[in-house]
């Protein structure tokens, strides 16, 4: 094995605690020179469709510095090395519909009256951790006001998670005038919300009729943009065309969404997120626990039992929209989260190309976010957010289930790949 040709070679055991590990210092101390963290990848898929063979990527003070050939006998002084030459490397995933505070309370139910606020929030805070160490090291949560205070505590440094994006409440009330909404947002703008959730449908559940009538929609959409916020609008059928016709930044779900529907969402330039097997499946895998609460009826259960062939198909014609700017996110609810790349595989299987599906979670997910210059790719300047999976999801999309490396912001959160060398 190549490995050993190295003179001073940890080996760090596959399940040892991570704090045994040598972390990279990315927060420079005023006499240390910042420490330069080099990561050897086999295979790197830059985020934008590109794969590149054998090449270093250097890493100093949480950002990318360069990328370069990994030629023999290559040494940049004072690195530590992570190599991942047997690796498939790539910018951390982007989740962007996610509620990260929903979970299985300790009656393993997801209604628990006798669920303290500790537990909740500690219940919370596991799910970042999962979906972390799953390779998301963004997620955008959408409908829980809770997540501000965990928004906080992951940006502090003080809790492992992905970075977190919030619209804290959603908009779904069709009582509201529009200047109401308007009103809505701008309270949101000033709580802190880093875009507007907008439901324009009924849930699936109970047949996803539009809810937000075009002038609503375009109330909360224009204000929104007016504020400088994105919006994120959970729509079927009609509703869709009224989402981008409203000018708002994406869509979700798209369920019975018509040829017609895609087209007018490509036109328009918005984003489109389907769901395309997880939330449905995690739903029905885990019905025991959801059902006899609010609209997890069995009506409800059958409805989305009959929707997977409607979203199938949906997706197929979307793929084939000329112009349409599919993303990636999967409505993590409780159950789902930390398995959020399953969503991947229910892609793939449903006829998306592997590497368009990826990207569609790295620069396109950056995009849609306006964080095309941070995150989403791995490029000189951009943050470090780069994992690592045991294997070649392009020949094999189950790849995504073995993430062994994740590093956020240059801060080494996981290493399963076994050989640290530091000189
Ligand atoms: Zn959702």
């Amino acid at each position: 094995m190549k490995l050993f040709r190295f003179s001073i070679l940890l080996i760090v055991p596959i399940l040892l605690a991570g704090g045994a590990q040598p972390q990279p210092n990315t927060k420079p101390q005023p006499d240390a020179k910042p420490q330069t963290v080099v990561i050897r990848a086999g295979t790197l898929l830059d985020g934008k469709g590109h794969a590149l063979h054998n090449v270093l990527v250097v890493v100093q003070e949480g950002k990318v510095v360069r990328i370069e050939p990994d030629a023999k006998d290559q040494h940049v002084p004072g690195a530590a090395v992570y190599d991942l030459s047997r690796m498939t490397v790539m910018p951390g995933w982007i989740d962007l519909h996610d509620h990260i505070t929903w979970h299985f309370g300790p009656n393993g139910r997801i209604e628990d009256k006798s669920e303290t606020p500790s537990q909740a929030a500690l219940a919370a805070a596991g799910n970042a951790y999962v979906t972390l160490m799953a390779g998301f090291t963004t997620i955008q949560s959408v409908g829980s006001p809770e997540d501000k205070e965990l928004r906080a505590a992951i940006a502090s440094g003080a809790l492992p998670g992905p970075r977190l994006l919030t619209s804290l409440e959603p908009i779904e009330d069709p009582k509201l005038t529009p200047e109401q909404i308007r009103e809505v947002v701008r309270k949101l703008k000033a709580d802190g919300a880093d875009l507007v959730k907008i439901f324009a449908s009924r849930s699936i559940r109970q047949g996803g009729g539009q809810t937000l009538n075009d002038e609503q929609l375009q109330a909360a959409c224009g204000e929104a943009k007016a504020q400088g916020l994105r919006t994120l609008v959970h729509a079927y059928r009609e509703a869709v065309r009224a989402a981008a016709n409203a000018g708002c930044t994406e869509v979700e779900h798209g369920t019975y969404a018509t040829q017609e529907d895609l087209d007018a969402m490509a036109q328009h330039g918005t984003f489109f997120d389907p769901q395309v097997g997880l939330v449905i499946h995690n739903y029905l895998d885990n019905k025991p626990k959801f059902l006899g609460s609010g609209t997890y009826t069995e009506e409800g259960f059958a409805k989305m039992q009959e929707v997977l062939p409607v979203i199938a198909e949906m997706f197929k014609h979307a793929l084939a929209t000329k112009n349409l700017k599919i993303v990636f996110g999967t409505d993590a609810v409780a159950g789902a989260h930390g398995r959020n790349a399953e969503e991947f595989i229910y892609r793939v299987q449903a006829g998306e190309d592997p590497m368009q599906a990826l990207v569609d979670a790295n620069a396109r997910a950056a995009e849609s976010l306006n964080m095309q210059n941070e995150i989403g790719s791995i490029a000189p300047g951009m943050q470090a957010d780069i994992i690592a999976v045991d294997g070649d999801p392009l020949k094999d999309i189950t790849a995504v289930r073995r993430v062994v490396f994740v590093m956020k912001g240059g801060r080494i959160y996981r290493n399963d790949a076994i050989v640290v060398k530091l000189d």
